[in-house]
């Protein structure tokens, strides 16, 4: 079964390239090559995405209300994105501006889905 769409695949697209560019400067000094530490974190980033209970209408990590992640991988992704955020922009210019519009939208979107989401619980 796949029901998943750009949008996640997108998510999921960035994610590895970030880590990819961490790695890359920091680790393993190869390209497109991460070090064990690094796809751990990768899978585990891969496997909150999937179980997001967002789905489709998912939030950009950042600005999501829920923070999934534990305390520990959390930390690591974001040494990651303060690192690679800025330099996404240049290398991965599509995906960048692509999270920058995903993250405006957010704004819109959180108030919905929360809304949402409490409905359901209340049922
Ligand atoms: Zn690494």
């Amino acid at each position: 079964m796949n029901t998943q769409k750009g949008q996640i695949l997108r998510e999921k697209a960035t994610i590895l390239k970030m880590i990819q560019l961490y790695c890359e400067a920091h680790h393993s000094g190869i390209h497109g090559k991460l070090c064990s530490d690094c796809e751990q974190l990768y899978f585990y980033a891969n496997a909150r995405i999937n179980n997001c209970i967002y789905g489709e209408e998912k939030p950009t990590c950042q600005n999501c209300i829920i923070h999934c992640y534990s305390a520990n991988n959390r930390e690591k992704i974001k040494i990651v994105m303060r690192y690679s955020g800025p330099r996404m922009i240049y290398k991965f210019p599509i995906l960048a501006i692509n999270h920058i519009i995903n993250k405006a939208a957010d704004k819109k979107k959180i108030p919905k889905i929360e809304a949402a989401r409490i409905k359901k619980m209340k049922k």
